[in-house]
């Protein structure tokens, strides 16, 4: 069985034919999938998804893209995390390539959720693009390694993973590894330690090869797990045991349904 660690089946793509998502889930052997929130206002719909279906769970964040929504404070998310079926905090994290002016609001929306995740006792999804430095900075000035968390969708180099690794943080790939023009982040993926690794989706967005441009969806994570499998020369039965064995480690209030 695989494991979705990162979809937003809220977003109206998915949430349309959400029957028909997680049937072909269910086809594809792929059992579970973490359903992960971007804003406050749409964090009712993503923890009904985890409430109708056994087999998924939810997040509470605000994504770093989000600039025109309610903020989160520390009390806030650590309330609404106070959920048996919400197991991480996020998505939260740094991105540049949108924020092009890198705001000071971003690094302590950051730092928030960190914090949060530390009073909750419940594990960080990171989310980073052209801010590498900073994200890591900032991880070590509020402790992450105190939450534990996920590097997610990561498109970094070796030595970002290598730093991410020693705070304790998995590592996270999406339908990227699977593009032909990924040399250096395949070479990534052939690098992070087996029980480090997870797989996702990030769908709608990202669907790997050969979906390519259609709309994602967690049954597709398959085809990540194939390509780490080649790269890494391993059976994919056991990159699918390892990396399911690894999501129930690390979001450890996650229950197996
Ligand atoms: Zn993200
Ligand atoms: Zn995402």
């Amino acid at each position: 069985m695989f494991v979705d660690s990162h979809c937003h089946l809220d977003f109206p793509d998915l949430a349309a034919r959400e029957d028909a998502v997680l049937a072909t889930m269910a086809a594809n052997r792929v059992g579970h999938a973490l359903c992960v929130s971007v804003k406050l206002e749409d964090f009712p719909r993503v923890l009904a998804l985890a409430e109708r279906h056994a087999n998924l769970f939810a997040s509470v964040g605000v994504h770093p893209d989000n600039d025109d929504v309610e903020e989160p404070d520390e009390a806030r998310l650590v309330t609404l995390a106070d959920h048996p079926k919400v197991v991480a905090i996020g998505e939260t994290g740094l991105d540049y390539h949108w924020q092009k002016d890198a705001p000071e609001w971003q690094r302590a929306r950051f730092r928030t959720h960190i914090r949060a995740a530390r009073a909750c006792g419940k594990p960080l999804i990171v989310h980073t693009r052209s801010a590498a430095a900073d994200t890591l900075r900032l991880m070590r000035e509020e402790d992450a390694a105190g939450a534990g968390g996920v590097m997610h969708c990561f498109t970094e180099t070796r030595e970002v993973a290598e730093a991410a690794l020693d705070l304790g943080f998995y590592i996270s790939f999406s339908g990227i590894v699977t593009f032909r023009s990924a040399t250096e982040l395949k070479a990534v993926a052939q690098y992070v330690p087996l029980d480090r690794l997870l797989i996702e989706t990030d769908a709608p967005y990202l669907a790997p090869v050969p979906h390519r441009g259609k709309t994602n969806e967690p049954a597709w994570v398959v085809h990540v797990a194939e390509e780490i499998a080649r790269l890494r020369n391993e059976p994919l039965e056991r990159i699918a045991a390892a990396t399911t064995e690894n999501f129930f480690r690390l979001f450890r209030h996650a229950r197996r349904s």
